[in-house]
């Protein structure tokens, strides 16, 4: 039997971390085993599915890497199918209109939360006679259609990643509906159980791997497989994902959809490695960076955690810059250029192209995030610099003026400049003028930067120098000084 899974986003919102996580499982375990990976979009609830959600969640997709085998499949395109399904259903006895109209169930609820009961509906329209539905159907109330639940039966399944779960059918709320009501005898809008499991089977999918949040749905749908007569498939509940507090990460704490983490310069590869970690770890516990075909190698369930798992920025940070500092310099110059040109900063894509690169030479090795680049490269692209307050307080030094009318004065007969130059320089005017090494390195690099802590000295002079900045600002610096 060969193994298909499924991903089945609602487009009720941008793709979300925790369905991107769950997607990532789902085709780890698909690769793992040369299996098909599904792309099913849930849009039966019409008033808050959205189109452009929908393209969110496949960009999202597919800028993770995640390829789809087959899909997108739209329920909304399917109903014919969940209505043969539900009649079927009806056919069979194992489903039934109920008439209840919403003020009477209000007062069945408020009537069990006086007697302190948990909310369930109580079955009260599982026996009409047809005379009973008649004078319903002649007063005009729509029904719905419900599906029983034996309140007796045990449901139990071998989760995958929970081992043995089993659920009372006594807690599944009562008879639950499988379709809205809509008018005469006809059925309407299916819900989320039915179309799942309707399309689980017609997909023939052979294990569902969702979030711990569908445990009770699973109990749930594992009763209309029976009903269907259809084979049940293994199902996995993977953790959830936690925020600081320990609780399920949700809107209220910021960046959750994958764009977001997008705009905020993570690369894929980086957070798709990070997903991976999300509950489960490689079997060699010290390796954390990986692709996703890597990780397809080694994935199995026994390695994913049952427990919640916490999204540690730190982690997420540590990991893209492993990412961002393994790219080649020209892929990473590639990557960078948007940012730049979004700052503002004027420079020409191809003509000082070897220049751009032998910057992100410089700053690549620092880089958390693509955007941290615009800040780290600001006063290559500027024609002037603030100091900052250490590199100002570093400048009140007489010794530090002395220093740089020293160099500006040895940079006069230096037309071009090279590294060595440069090293010559600094060690002429050390000795020169009896300073320490560390002030006069320290006064160049706050006059050329504005700051007194930086990456390499020489090659941001270099840098400077190309662009026609490194006197420049050595003459502002000792005019402040
Ligand atoms: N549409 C459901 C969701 O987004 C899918 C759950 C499932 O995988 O069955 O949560």
């Amino acid at each position: 039997m060969s193994v298909r899974v499924r991903i089945a986003p609602s487009p009720t919102g941008n793709l979300h971390i925790g369905t991107a996580r769950t997607a990532v499982f789902n085709w780890l375990f698909a690769r793992r085993h040369g299996g098909q990976f599904i792309l099913r979009v849930e849009d039966t609830d019409k008033e808050r599915s959205r189109p452009e959600y929908t393209q969110n969640i496949l960009e999202g997709l597919t800028w993770l890497g995640l390829n789809w085998d087959e899909g997108p499949l739209f329920q909304s395109k399917r109903l014919d199918l969940y209505r043969k399904a539900t009649q079927t259903l009806l056919d069979k006895g194992f489903a039934y209109r109920c008439y209840s109209t919403e003020a009477e169930l209000e007062e069945m609820r408020s009537a069990q939360k006086a007697r302190r009961e948990a909310p369930r509906y109580d079955n009260r329209h599982r026996n009409l006679t047809p005379e009973q539905q008649a004078a319903f159907e002649a007063e005009g109330r729509r029904p719905v259609i419900r599906f029983k639940i034996d309140d007796n039966r045990e449901i139990v399944w071998n989760d995958m990643v929970r081992g043995k779960v089993s659920w009372r059918g006594s807690d599944l709320g009562g008879d639950m509906v499988i379709a809205r009501a809509s008018g005469e005898d006809a059925i309407g809008q299916p819900l989320y159980n039915l179309a799942v499991v309707v399309d689980d089977i017609d997909m023939q999918i052979t294990h569902v791997i969702r979030g711990e949040d569908h445990i009770a749905n699973t109990a749930k749908q594992i009763l209309l497989y029976e009903a269907l007569s259809a084979a049940v498939p293994e199902f996995a509940h993977t953790p959830l994902i936690l925020n600081k507090e320990g609780k399920k990460l949700s809107k209220r704490d910021g960046v959750t959809s994958i764009s977001d983490f997008q705009q905020m310069g993570y690369t894929a590869e980086a957070l798709a490695n990070y997903m991976t970690l999300l509950g489960w770890s490689s079997p060699d516990s010290t390796k954390e960076i990986f692709t996703l075909d890597e990780a397809a190698q080694e994935f199995s369930f026994e390695r994913v955690n049952n427990a919640g798992a916490k999204f540690d920025w730190d982690k997420l940070n540590w990991i893209n810059g492993q990412y961002l500092h393994a790219l080649p310099v020209p892929e990473l110059t590639d990557r960078l250029i948007p940012y730049w040109q979004a700052a503002g900063f004027e420079f020409d894509p191809v003509s000082d192209r070897p220049w751009l690169e032998q910057l992100v030479n410089l700053i690549g090795p620092s880089l958390t995030r693509l955007p941290d680049a615009v800040e780290m490269s600001r006063v290559f692209f500027t024609q002037t610099v603030e100091l900052n307050e250490e590199a100002g307080a570093h400048m009140q030094q007489a010794a530090a003026g002395d220093a740089l009318s020293a160099i500006a004065s040895a940079l006069e007969s230096h037309e071009s400049l090279t590294s060595d130059d440069a090293q010559t320089i600094i060690k002429q005017v050390t000795k020169e003028k009896n300073l320490k090494k560390g002030l006069v390195m320290r006064s160049l690099r706050a006059a050329l930067t504005g700051e007194v802590h930086g990456p390499d000295l020489i090659e941001s002079w270099l840098l400077l120098r190309a662009r026609g900045l490194d006197r420049l600002r050595l003459q502002q610096a000792l005019k402040k000084s």
